[in-house]
């Protein structure tokens, strides 16, 4: 058998932000095609033109692109199976849904609304609350089964609005090999005859994403768990419409659970909870919400997607922090959890912290500089910089350097004289003031040299250094807190240490 190139899709719908489960979606999706030197395609699900968002798609390409996860083949970048987004894709649905009633296994069907609606009411029982259009209730409804062949054509030449219908065989069993649940079966009894193509000529998903699959030639679909239940119908359109041979490998991806376990986690649950729930902020075009992102929220994207793997997915040594390159070598299926993988966003922040622990100085200044702009503070890459290094330990995100290192950019307007006070002398005083004149005189202005003066001045006073070491970190940032103290006035500088030890002297002995 020739070996086929391995080529996979992620196949969103362009209707709001994107949850963390599609970007967990996409990232399996690139791991795998990336392992197997494949291609990775985007394709735009955008037939249901109720449900369509102006923006959506833009966004949804950007947060590939903030990901790192960048598509070979789709809207943005063209390819040779384009167009790749399925309402350009309009006038190639229809032969293959016309295919299909020909060979009866789809049919006509001319139902108004409030014929479907009439019919749900009908059939409604306290055992059947939502009545579906199947086998029973097809023979009783306006279709090209139940009308004679006269009648459908009659109809079809006056141009009766109509949708075509799969109709589900009754009772037969169909089955198939997920690659992350083995084999999954289904009685066809248990689904209705879904709608293929709508009376706008539109496809549904249903019809859509089989067509689409194989004229792109899919190999392998990686989707949520979610679609579980429609498959029979998939795998029904792929046998029918012959291609079966040609059918990609599925695997339906478990589902992100809630905190505490209970059910999807839906961004109703991250507002309530207060953390992001999609991948960048979302601005819902008709009323203006604002939704935060992981990326704003300040989650480096690297430390994002390593997140994102390790949800539902391990590789049984116990490592957690993944580059992408091991990821891609490392990504199997095989260990891919069946089950639903809790959202924990205490270990997500856990993650965004070990990647700020590791980031380069000069890009967190750069993620930084925002925050200072908004902040009308000035302050050069290099002084932002030396401050991120600092305080990274302290931080879980790029905008909590502010909180860790404000004292940096303005000098303490307070001081926690109540700190110092209780031990304050003269002798102090007099410390503070000898040292800073020979702090003044200083040509090594280094935190090494500051503490190695400091120590031997304080050791000629008689004074322990322990006890200077508080007064000095209040007169530099205002209270009890910050990195190493020497490290805060060797970035402050010569000139801002010894204005700060004056201002904190006056403060102290007022
Ligand atoms: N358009 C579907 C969705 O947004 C895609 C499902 C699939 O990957 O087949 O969920």
């Amino acid at each position: 058998m020739q070996h086929q190139k391995v080529r996979v899709r992620f196949a969103p719908s362009p209707t709001g932000g994107l949850h963390l489960g599609g970007v967990r979606t996409v990232l399996f999706n690139y791991l795998f095609a990336k392992q197997h030197n494949g291609e990775f395609v985007l394709r735009i699900e955008d037939t249901d033109q109720t449900r369509y968002v102006p923006g959506a798609e833009e966004y949804i390409i950007e947060c590939l692109r903030w990901c790192g996860l960048n598509a070979d083949e789709g809207p943005h970048v063209g390819g040779p199976y384009a167009p790749y987004r399925q309402s350009e894709r309009k006038a190639q649905y229809r032969q293959y849904a016309e295919q299909l009633v020909a060979a009866g296994h789809a049919y006509y069907a001319f139902d108004t609304p409030e014929e479907l609606e009439e019919m749900r009411s009908r059939l409604k029982t306290e055992h059947n609350p939502s009545p579906q259009y199947n086998a029973a209730a097809r023979q009783q409804m306006r279709n090209s089964i139940s009308l004679s062949a006269e009648e459908t054509a009659a109809l079809l030449e006056k141009g009766t609005p109509h949708v075509i219908r799969i109709k589900m065989p009754q009772g037969e069993e169909v089955g198939f090999t997920d690659m992350i649940r083995g084999h999954v079966q289904f009685n066809t009894s248990t689904v209705d005859d879904k709608v293929l193509l709508k009376a706008d000529g539109m496809p549904t998903y249903h019809l859509a994403v089989v067509v689409d699959d194989y004229l792109m030639k899919i190999t392998h679909a990686f989707r949520g768990e979610e679609w579980l239940p429609s498959a029979p119908v998939h795998l029904l359109l792929w046998k029918y419409l012959g291609w079966e041979a040609q059918m990609p490998n599925w695997a339906h991806l478990p589902l992100i659970l809630k905190p505490d376990g209970n059910g999807k986690l839906s961004k109703r649950d991250g507002d309530r909870l207060g953390f992001p729930v999609y991948a960048m902020n979302w601005a819902d075009p008709k009323t203006g919400d604002m939704t935060t992102g992981f990326r704003e929220k300040g989650f480096l994207p690297e430390a994002f997607v390593n997140m994102l793997a390790m949800l539902g997915w391990n590789d049984g040594s116990g490592q957690e922090i993944f580059t992408m390159d091991e990821l891609i070598a490392r990504f199997s299926l095989d260990r891919v959890h069946k089950a639903g993988a809790k959202f924990d966003f205490e270990k997500a922040k856990w993650f965004n912290h070990q990647y700020l622990l590791h980031a380069d100085n000069n890009r967190l200044a750069e993620l930084f500089m925002p925050v200072l702009k908004e902040k009308n503070v000035n302050a050069s890459p290099e002084y932002v910089a030396t401050i991120a290094g600092l305080v990274k330990e302290r931080c879980d995100f790029v905008n909590d350097i502010w909180d860790h290192a404000f004292f940096f950019f303005q000098a303490p307007e307070t001081f926690d004289i109540a700190a110092v006070k209780p031990k304050w002398n003269a002798d102090k005083t007099q410390f503070f003031r000898d040292w800073a004149s020979i702090v003044e005189g200083l040509s090594d202005f280094s935190a090494t040299s500051l503490e190695e003066s400091f120590k031997t001045l304080a050791g000629s006073m008689n004074i322990k250094p322990g006890e200077l070491q508080l007064p000095f970190r209040i007169m530099l940032c205002g209270g009890k807190f910050g990195p190493p103290v020497f490290n805060i006035a060797e970035t402050l500088g010569k000139h801002e240490t010894i204005a700060r030890i004056m201002r904190g002297l006056d403060a102290i002995n007022a």
